[in-house]
């Protein structure tokens, strides 16, 4: 069955931009409540290896909707598009949020709104 995915993505884990979050406290608050079928945190997805990761994960049609939670989401969809496309996965398909600068509590807020929009 084709499923929902939630990727965060956090630069690295050293940027100023995620410092105020729990990155692993806002994944498991969205977990908890069962809002996604996956979840995974990712250091770099706009990287070489991150590229890989991103093809390998929606190749097939397991994924239905990717949503990621990282930086701006009009460059992620530049940054992943290659990925996507040797994946030969729609670009309607994703969907991101910007959670930078953010509290645990905000980037929870912020990513429960982009899956109920
Ligand atoms: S995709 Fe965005 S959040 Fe992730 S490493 Fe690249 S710039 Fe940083």
């Amino acid at each position: 069955m084709a499923k929902k995915g939630l990727l965060m993505c956090v630069c690295q884990g050293n940027c100023p931009s995620f410092q105020q979050m729990n990155i692993f406290e806002v994944g498991n608050a969205i977990r908890r409540e069962k809002l996604v079928d996956y979840i995974a945190i990712h250091p770099q997805l706009c990287a070489t290896d991150g590229d890989k990761f991103l093809t390998t994960l929606l190749q097939g049609d397991s994924t239905e909707q990717l949503y990621v939670a990282a930086c701006d989401p009009t460059m992620q969809v530049k940054m992943y598009r290659d990925a996507m496309e040797a994946a030969g996965f729609s670009k309607e398909n994703i969907h991101g949020v910007d959670i930078r600068n953010m509290s645990t509590e905000q980037a929870v807020e912020a990513i429960k709104k982009m899956l109920s929009a």
